[in-house]
């Protein structure tokens, strides 16, 4: 990689940062595109990211994404936030605009909706949706599934007080979590959004009999690939899809934005990042 005077610099704030895989996939864009630009990983402690958010523009920074645990310290930041990043409540990219505002948004719903629509026929109005878990992730999913037309969205979390909050608030039917298998009743299409099922997880538990066999089922979980939820779906015959598409898609809108080619998500990526 040779810098020049004019790289176009974006990268993404954490705390830690180690872990995350959007430097190498950044990275592999910007060399397939032959883009002059770098995404650095950028460690950022809580006690210094609202001055660190603060120093981007001056820095000549295009823009970065935002990861764990700062996203909601992003949207409190920025000056201006859209619409979905407001109802998802949590920023996880920031566009810097020539006169150094920060323009909030969240890639996620996004990137949810892109990957069910690349990787299966999945298109939304096919029937009711269930959903489990409330946290972050959960909350992004609900927007993308309430924008693609879902006609009806169940959801079921460990905290049940959660789900009816999240249900009251969206408008969302919520199930107790004692009967979430009873919630996949007539569903086309199932996610999990809890961590249930990542590697140093306990497995979800959930009896999919109620399941019609046609119905997709998606695990945004993404290590493992293959989530146990998943193979269960797989082995009784139902369409999968698993989440490492969504990681890759929500990368899409901000490497758009700071360098200005529109990414493909493809196997060649997929492989790419995985090997990491
Ligand atoms: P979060 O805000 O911490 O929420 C965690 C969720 O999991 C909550 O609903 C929580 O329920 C539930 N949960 C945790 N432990 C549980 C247990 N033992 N039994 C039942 N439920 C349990 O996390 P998040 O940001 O929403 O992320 C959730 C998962 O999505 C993570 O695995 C993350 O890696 C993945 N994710 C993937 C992508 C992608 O691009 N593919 C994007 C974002 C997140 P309570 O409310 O009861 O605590």
């Amino acid at each position: 990689m040779i810098l020049s005077g004019t790289t176009a610099v974006a990268g993404i704030m954490g705390w830690p940062i180690g872990h995350s895989r959007s430097p190498r996939l950044h990275g592999y864009w910007l060399r397939e595109y032959g883009v002059d630009g770098v995404y650095l990983p950028l460690v950022a402690s809580p006690e210094g990211i609202e001055a660190a958010f603060r120093g981007l523009p001056g820095l000549g920074f295009r823009g970065v994404n935002v990861t764990i645990p700062h996203k909601l310290s992003a949207l409190a930041a920025c000056d201006h936030v859209d619409d979905v990043a407001a109802r998802i409540g949590a920023v996880n990219t920031i566009i810097i605009g020539e006169d150094g505002a920060l323009s909030g948004t969240n890639t996620d719903a996004f990137g949810f909706l892109a990957n069910l629509r690349q990787e299966s026929d999945w298109r939304g109005v096919e029937g009711p949706a269930v959903v489990l878990g409330a946290g972050g992730a959960a909350r992004a999913v609900c927007v993308a599934l309430l924008d693609a037309g879902v006609p009806e969205v169940r959801i079921a979390n460990r905290t049940d007080a959660r789900a009816q909050a999240l249900a009251d608030e969206f408008g969302l039917t919520a199930f107790p979590w004692a009967d979430r298998a009873a919630a996949l009743d007539g569903a086309a299409l199932v996610v999990n959004a809890t961590s249930l099922g990542m590697t140093g997880q306990p497995t979800l538990d959930l009896p999919l009999d109620a399941l019609p066999i046609d119905a997709l089922v998606h695990d945004i979980v993404y290590a493992p690939l293959e989530t146990e939820l998943l193979a269960q779906a797989r082995a009784r015959g139902n369409p999968i899809v698993d989440g490492l598409g969504m990681l890759l898609h929500q990368a899409r809108p901000g490497f758009e934005a700071w360098f200005g080619v529109s990414p493909d998500v493809t196997p060649a990526l997929r492989n790419f990042v995985l090997e990491s």
